[in-house]
């Protein structure tokens, strides 16, 4: 982001806020006017005197007299007092109703869900006023009555708010991690999702407490609200109209109470949601700040790539933890250290459930909220994040980082053409005009081979083909020229020739801009077509890290072997397809020694009790997490079959790199 496009949009929300202030400071004013009436006035606002009828304003009667010789300054300030406390009915019925209603409906779904839904349906059809009458006419008049519909009725809209917002947070990492972890169902309800979904509430409620004063005023104006001669803004201005003839300024002053109250705190509402709209995006996203550890006290960082390049993203002692019902906390990500320079692919690698989104997403501080991350160090070419504030953090994630992720029509938003929100992103770091900001997304799209490019702009997300799509995401995520670029799983979910082509444009702009790749995969089959590097992950651990060329040639971790031997090859030649038994342990199982050793073929009594430290060989481009590294002689790519027995080599030979 340029820096005079930082400040004019940090000017532009200063001057909505500062509306906001404005408005709220006239609400005030109105509410503590109301509230203060029997000190402000000595008139009686029901009461008039004879002779004072249709009085002109005047020094007595600031704003005149009404037909009765009442004082319409005193009644505007007493109907306020009756407007404010019908809303605060309305709304806190609403609330009380609506709210835990739809957190239950959305988390439970099934039939509860089904039968609240029809009857929200069944009151949103019936107009309030029709329902008010219908409900006056059974329990009987009164303001209380009257507003206590108007609250059912918004109540349901509060309900399909957060029945909505309870859905699609349900949908979220953090609330399957917290069940995973056994967080019971109201606690994830009560303690996190409504935490979560409290701004878009809050928003609503504020506007509707502006609707419920316009209820107020028009079930008062048709008699349904407060009896004569009680002052109401509404019953003013229903009594105004019997004397419109005589004097037309009578309509004014409730009229302008009214006004200016539904305008004020509309506009509080709008304030609070733009206030909010970067927390909710927060929210969204879960997003969090790295925690600085000490430095030099992790495991070493090994060096894959070429040393003399320029450091693109450097990793030291990176960890993630997330609250855990019966464990307090798991440590799903332990003390992982990347190096990565410029113009390199480094794959991380690993069965699902190792902890490879987590590693990667936690860098750039994209972890879920009762997630933690400590690092030592997260450097991207020379800014440290580990430490910086949310503010810091994102100014480096949106300039020098881009991000793609593996479904690429679930990352655009459905309902904008690609080339708004190519636009947007652009315009979001780059300081350029619109046009030239359309060039620009032209110029990617182009680059990253979507054809037609300037035509498919005006496309919405639904008409790109998953490979399409992702071709996007790509053009979105070098939108800001960056320096690294992290993939999720980018290909995963494309067919194998679309992949092909996807992998081929990684591996160009890498050659071409010199970009660094992270690319997360379980594919070894896309590791060995494109990584210079690759770092293999199993349980929260680097395992084995090294240039991709010796890793899968002579692997020193019986895990690697282990998906080496699960890389489909040509099956006449070495016999049907391997697997690991087992699966990845859920992190709160994981054992304090050598964390694969329960599906491991060599594992020996050496394995268990202590934790194995990752030992990196002497020229430091490869480490390895093994007690019996230096005596497995593993047969890498090789044609041996995943049942090789474990050849003893001479002894010093786990401290030699590269090939015997
Ligand atoms: P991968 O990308 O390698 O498939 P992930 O990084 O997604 O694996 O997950 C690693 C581990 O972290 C998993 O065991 C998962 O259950 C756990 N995990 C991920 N996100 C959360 C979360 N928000 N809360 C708790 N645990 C989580
Ligand atoms: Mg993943």
């Amino acid at each position: 982001m340029s820096a005079a496009a930082g400040r004019s949009r940090f000017v532009a929300r200063a001057l909505r806020q500062r509306g906001m202030l404005v408005w709220s400071g006239i609400v005030l004013l109105i509410a503590l006017a109301s509230v203060c009436a029997p000190l402000l006035t000595d008139f009686d606002p029901n009461v008039g005197v004879f002779g004072d009828s249709m009085a002109a304003p005047s020094a007595e009667h600031w704003l005149g007299a009404d037909r009765y010789g009442r004082d319409v300054l005193t009644r505007v300030l007493y109907g306020g007092q009756v407007a404010l406390l019908a809303a605060v009915e309305a709304v806190a019925i609403a609330l009380a109703l609506g709210v835990p209603l739809g957190l239950v409906a959305g988390y439970v779904s099934g039939w509860f869900d089904k039968i609240v839904m029809r009857v929200v349906d069944g009151v949103m059809s019936v107009p309030f006023l029709v329902l008010a009458i219908a409900v006056i006419a059974a329990i009987g008049p009164g303001l209380a009555n009257a507003m206590a519909v108007v609250g059912v009725v918004y109540a349901m809209s509060v309900l399909r708010l957060v029945r909505g917002e309870v859905l699609s947070a349900k949908e979220e990492l953090y609330v399957d991690g917290l069940k995973v972890s056994g967080v019971s169902g109201p606690k994830i309800l009560f303690g996190h999702i409504l935490r979560n979904i409290a701004p878009p509430v809050i928003v609503q409620a504020t506007l509707m407490f502006a609707t419920a004063i316009v209820a107020e005023a028009t079930l008062s104006y048709l008699g349904l609200g407060v009896p004569q001669p009680t002052a109401s803004w509404g019953s003013m201005l229903s009594d105004a109209q019997h004397t419109i003839r005589e004097n037309f300024f009578f309509v004014i002053p409730p009229g302008v109470a009214i006004f200016l109250t539904v305008l004020g705190v509309n506009q509080i509402g709008e304030g609070l949601r733009d206030l909010f709209s970067r927390e909710i995006a927060v929210g969204r996203l879960g997003l969090n700040v790295v925690h600085p550890a000490p430095r030099g006290q992790g495991e070493p960082v090994v060096e894959p790539g070429e040393p003399d390049r320029p450091v693109a993203l450097e990793v030291e002692g990176l960890s993630v933890s997330f609250p855990h019902q019966d464990a307090g906390r798991v440590t799903v990500v332990r003390d992982v250290s990347l190096r990565l320079h410029r113009g390199e692919v480094l794959c991380l690698v690993g069965e699902s459930g190792s902890g490879k989104s987590v590693t990667a997403m936690s860098m750039l501080g994209l972890v879920s909220h009762p997630g933690t991350v400590t690092a030592a160090s997260i450097r991207i070419g020379d800014d440290e994040i580990s430490g910086l504030d949310f503010a810091g953090m994102r100014s480096i994630r949106g300039n020098r980082v881009g991000v793609v992720f593996q479904d690429p029509l679930g990352s655009l938003n459905p309902t904008f053409t690609v080339g708004n929100q190519m636009r947007e992103a652009i315009t979001a770091h780059r300081d350029v005009s619109r046009a030239e900001a359309d060039r620009i997304a032209v110029e990617l799209f182009e680059r990253v081979g979507i054809p037609r490019a300037a035509e498919r702009l005006a496309d919405y997300p639904f008409q790109f083909s998953g490979g399409m799509a992702q071709r996007v995401m790509i053009a979105m995520a070098l939108s800001c020229d960056p320096d690294v670029l992290v993939a999720d799983e980018p290909t995963t979910a494309l067919d194998v020739t679309v992949q092909q082509q996807v992998l081929d444009l990684l591996v160009s702009l890498r050659d071409e801009r010199g970009m660094a790749v992270l690319l997360i995969t379980h594919d070894l089959g896309v590791v060995a077509e494109v990584a210079d590097s690759v770092a293999v992950m199993y349980a929260g651990q680097l395992v084995e890290t090294g240039p991709v060329s010796e890793v899968f040639t002579r692997p020193r971790h019986p895990y690697t072997q282990g998906l080496l031997d699960s890389v489909p090859r040509n099956e006449l030649a070495t016999g049907p397809l391997a697997s690991i038994p087992g699966v990845v342990p859920q992190p709160a199982d994981w054992p304090d020694g050598c964390h694969f050793a329960d599906r491991c073929p060599f594992a020996v009594d050496a394995c268990g009790g202590e934790p194995v430290p990752l030992v990196l060989l002497p020229d430091r481009t490869r480490g390895v997490r093994c007690v019996r590294s230096g005596e497995l002689d593993l047969p890498g790519l090789g044609d041996h079959g995943p049942g090789t027995e474990p050849v003893r080599e001479h002894a010093d030979s786990h401290v030699e790199a590269g090939r015997p």
